[in-house]
C-alpha cells in the first residue's frame, strides 16, 4: 500500500473510532453501537484471545468495520452506505445527503445526491451500470447538487447505461420548479460537454430518463419493479418536497430528505426497520457554529427542518427498529449536544450518521458499522460492450484548431502511436499525421 493511501485510510479509521468513542461516552444507544455489542457478544460467548489473531494471518473479526467491494450481500439482506450525512454546506469529512441502497436481488437506489457525493458514490467500488437509478426528494443544491457530476461523468467512467432520475412536480406548483423542467436545462447546460464527446467516448449515458411524480400524493407508488415498492408522501420543507418509503422482500426502508416532522411520515413510516430522518442542529448551535441571529436559528431548526429534539420525538412516536439521524455537522463538539437533544424525546435505537457509515438490514435487526473508503479509486469497466458513435455522428474539431498544433510535437506523438502499436499489437494510424 503506497504511504498516501495508508494514511487517508488510517485517517477515516481514526475519525471512526473517535465517532464511536464519542457516542459510547455520552450514552448512545447501546444497541446500536458496534463496539457495545460486540461487548456483549463477548460477554455471552466467550472467544479466544488467539483464535483470530496470528502473526502473519489476516484479522477475522471485522465487527467495526466495512470494506467496500469485500462482502457478499445475502439474497434477504439490505445494505445502506451514506454516501453523504452532513449539513448543507458540504466538506471535506461529510458530503451533503446521499443515501446509497443495496438490495439482495441486486437493486440499487441513490436516495438524494447532494453536493460531494459523488466521490463517496465512486469509493465504494460499484461499476456505473449497476447505480444508474437516482431519487430526489426536493430540489434543494444539498440534495441534488452532485447530480449535474454523477451524470456527466458517467460515459467517462464507465457506465454505457442511461441513468434514470425520479423527481418531485405538479400538486399545483409552478411547472419550472418541477424535475422535467429541471433536468431539461441540466442537459442544456451540458450541451457542449456531451455533444463534444460524442464520437471520443461511448457516450450512450448521456440518455437521461427522468420520471415526475406528484409530490402532493400521499403514501404514492413512484416505482414498482421486481418486487421493489417505492411511494412518496408529502414532506413539510416548503412545497414540491418528499420523502421516500421503500418495500422489499418484507423490509421498510423510511428516507425523510428534508421535513418537518409531520403526520404523513408518523402514519405511514410506523415500526419501519429502518427510519433514516433529518435531524438538524438544534437553534443554540445555530447561534454557537453559523452565528445566525436568534430568528434565523428558530425559523431553519424548527420551521424548515427537524431539530435535535424533534427528531427523537418523531421517533418516539413512529417507533422504528432502527433510526439513523442525519444532516447535522458531527464533531467530537457537536455530537453531544445533538445525543442529548435526541435523548430529550427518544430512548430507542439510534444512529448518529457519518459519511460511509454503513447498515445492513435483516428481518433479524440492524447491524450498524463504519465503511472504510478507498480514496484513490479508480473507476470499474462497464457491464456490456462499449459502443462508440457512427462516424457520420462523429464530433470533430474544426480542422483550423487542429492545424494549431505545434509542429515540434507532432514526431513526439507519431512517437507514441508507434510505440502503442508496436507494443500491443494495434494498427491504429495517428490521425493527425496527414
Ligand atoms: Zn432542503
Ligand atoms: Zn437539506
Amino acid at each position: 500500500m503506497r504511504l498516501t493511501s495508508f494514511i487517508s485510510v488510517l485517517v477515516v479509521v481514526m475519525v471512526g473510532i473517535a465517532a464511536f468513542t464519542i457516542g459510547h461516552r455520552n450514552g448512545t444507544s447501546g444497541r446500536d453501537v458496534g463496539l457495545i455489542r460486540s461487548a456483549m457478544t463477548a460477554e455471552e460467548e466467550p472467544i479466544s484471545a488467539t483464535e483470530n489473531f496470528t502473526r502473519t494471518g489476516a484479522v477475522k473479526d471485522n465487527d467495526l468495520f466495512y470494506y467496500p467491494g469485500t462482502e457478499d450481500l445475502d439474497p434477504d439482506e439490505m445494505r445502506v452506505t451514506a454516501c453523504g450525512s452532513g449539513m448543507p454546506i458540504p466538506r471535506m469529512s461529510q458530503a451533503a445527503p446521499c443515501f446509497l441502497v443495496e438490495l439482495g436481488n441486486g437493486d440499487k437506489f441513490i436516495f438524494d445526491i447532494g453536493t460531494g457525493a459523488t466521490e463517496r458514490l465512486m469509493s465504494l467500488q460499484i461499476p456505473l451500470d449497476y447505480i444508474n437509478k437516482v431519487f430526489i426528494g426536493h430540489l434543494h443544491m444539498d440534495h441534488m447538487g452532485d447530480l449535474p457530476a454523477f451524470f456527466l461523468y458517467g460515459p467517462q467512467n464507465g457506465r454505457i447505461t442511461p441513468l434514470q432520475v425520479w423527481g418531485p412536480g405538479g400538486g399545483g406548483s409552478p411547472a419550472e420548479w418541477g424535475m422535467k423542467t429541471s433536468m431539461d436545462h441540466m442537459q442544456k447546460t451540458w450541451a457542449w460537454m456531451q455533444d463534444t464527446l460524442v464520437g471520443t467516448i461511448d457516450t450512450r449515458a448521456f440518455e437521461l430518463r427522468v420520471t415526475e411524480f406528484d409530490w402532493s400524493k400521499v403514501n404514492n407508488v413512484i416505482y414498482n419493479e421486481n418486487g421493489v415498492v417505492i411511494r412518496t408522501i408529502p414532506a413539510i420543507h416548503f412545497e414540491q418536497s418528499v420523502s421516500f418509503i421503500l418495500e422489499w422482500n418484507g423490509l421498510k426502508l423510511a428516507y425523510s430528505s428534508d421535513t418537518v416532522p409531520n403526520k404523513w411520515w408518523a402514519e405511514h413510516t410506523k415500526g419501519a426497520d429502518l427510519s433514516i430522518h433529518e435531524c438538524f442542529f438544534t437553534a443554540p448551535m445555530f447561534l454557537k457554529w453559523y452565528r445566525f441571529t436568534p430568528q434565523e436559528a428558530l425559523n431553519a431548526s424548527t420551521l424548515i427542518h427537524t431539530s435535535a429534539e424533534m427528531f427523537g420525538k418523531i421517533m418516539a412516536i413512529t417507533q422504528p427498529k432502527h433510526a439513523v439521524a442525519f444532516h447535522f455537522s458531527n464533531d467530537p463538539d457537536t455530537l453531544p449536544l445533538i445525543v442529548d437533544a435526541v435523548r430529550k424525546t427518544y430512548s430507542g435505537p439510534v444512529d448518529f450518521a457519518k459519511d460511509f457509515m454503513v447498515w445492513n438490514v435483516t428481518k433479524d435487526g440492524t447491524r450498524t458499522r463504519l465503511g472504510v473508503a478507498n480514496p484513490n479509486r479508480y473507476p470499474l469497466p462497464p457491464m456490456g460492450e462499449k459502443k462508440m458513435a457512427e462516424a457520420t455522428d462523429r464530433y470533430e474539431t474544426p480542422e483550423w484548431v487542429t492545424q494549431g498544433l505545434e509542429p515540434d510535437v507532432l514526431p513526439v506523438i507519431q512517437a507514441i502511436y508507434d510505440d502503442f502499436n508496436e507494443e500491443y499489437g494495434t494498427t491504429i494510424p495517428n490521425p493527425l499525421n496527414r
